[in-house]
């Protein structure tokens, strides 16, 4: 018996992961994974050229439904995945992060009874004013089967009394990386192509609502980011998001190379290579710490404190990083293996029971 999965992706942190989840399910002849893109993330820049790098089959389905305010664009994620779970009838639905896709892949499934597993579960902010923060709970809610990446999160969703099954399986980022820089070696030459000398620049993104949205925020990031690089260059690949408020704004990038935003095996050579990452991406942080580069994180929490603990991160608000550590806090980097063993014995102790 062959199991059929659908892993609902829409944003460009989905895609990443994705890439090392379904070279695990390719090697599996236990289940057959499809990808359903809800189209969250659609132009090139944010989304075909992950497919097209990272070897990613295209999706199955795409349902370019992306643009509108988060109600809309969930509602109409929600409708249109129903329909294709009601055609199919997958015997499991996986998502991954915190985006509107998401929260509408799982809710879609969980209200036709077909079980759901979260990747990257447990992860908590605090503030739920981000619509992040929003989505990590509802989802967790709803899931039977919730891969954590490390105990911190596996804490936290044993104080909610979480209804289905925790398991610490490690950051599947740390996969996603570790393909990278396999594809790199023979690929990626970014430093080139910018002409830029190994640890003569910093490198910086920034695309998070709280941030972006908010023009006197915005203008004291950019304000900060300058000082702190003190003269560096600093390679901003500009989320189109982001784009659009610096020019609404009126806000002067003098002294930042701004640049389009850039495929993954790029970004990972150009973090790799860094003097110091700025950014407010989650994905990111951890990104830093798998390539040993110091990042300060442009938010006033994180949902990944362990990144602190380990001394490679801070936030913006404190002045300097706590003393380095080399623990191994994300797992080994098979996390994406351990995930498609745990859906099949899932799978399989659900069909005996049925
Ligand atoms: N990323 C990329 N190109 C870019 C900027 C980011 O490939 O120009 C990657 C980055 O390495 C990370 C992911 O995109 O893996 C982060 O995406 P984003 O910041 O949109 O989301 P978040 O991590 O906050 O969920």
């Amino acid at each position: 018996m062959t199991f059929s999965i659908v892993t609902v992706v829409g944003a460009r942190p989905q895609f990443i992961k994705a890439a090392a989840l379904s070279a695990a399910f390719t090697k599996s002849d236990r289940s057959t994974e499809r990808l359903l893109h809800t189209g969250q993330h659609f132009d090139d820049k944010m989304s075909s050229i992950f497919f097209d790098q990272l070897g990613i089959e295209p999706p199955r389905w795409n349902l370019a439904m992306g643009g509108g305010n988060h109600g809309a664009m969930t509602g109409r994620m929600l409708e249109g995945i129903e329909k294709i779970l009601l055609e199919n009838t997958p015997d499991m639905v996986l998502v991954f992060g915190d985006t509107n896709s998401t929260l509408a892949g799982a809710l879609a499934a969980a209200k036709l009874r077909i079980p759901v597993a979260h990747i990257e579960a447990g992860l908590r902010s605090f503030n739920f004013y981000q619509p992040e923060e929003i989505n990590r709970v509802l989802t967790d809610r709803v899931s039977e089967l919730l891969f954590c990446p490390t105990q911190l999160s596996a804490d936290y969703l044993q104080r909610e009394n979480i209804r289905g099954k925790v398991e610490v399986v490690g950051d599947i980022m740390h996969d996603s990386v570790l393909l990278a820089r396999k594809i790199n070696a023979k690929l990626s030459t970014p430093l080139d192509d910018l002409e830029l000398q190994s640890k003569g620049y910093a490198l910086m993104t920034l695309h998070r609502a709280e941030n972006v949205d908010e023009p006197v925020r915005l203008a004291a990031m950019i304000d900060y980011i300058r000082s702190q690089a003190a003269g560096q260059p600093v390679i901003f690949p500009v989320h189109p998001r982001t784009r659009q408020r610096l020019a609404e704004f009126k806000i002067s990038l003098d002294g930042f190379r701004c640049i389009e935003p850039v495929g993954y095996l790029d970004m990972i050579a150009l973090l790799e290579h860094a003097s110091e990452l700025y950014t407010d991406s989650g994905g990111l942080q951890k990104e830093a710490l798998f390539c040993e580069t110091r990042c300060v994180t442009l938010r006033d929490e994180t949902e990944w404190p362990e990144t602190i603990e380990t001394g490679w991160n801070r936030l913006w608000t404190a002045t300097h990083h706590e003393p380095l550590s080399r623990e191994p806090v994300f797992g080994d980097g098979t996390t994406a293996h351990k995930i498609v063993a745990s859906v099949e014995t899932y799978l399989d102790t659900r069909s005996g029971l049925l």
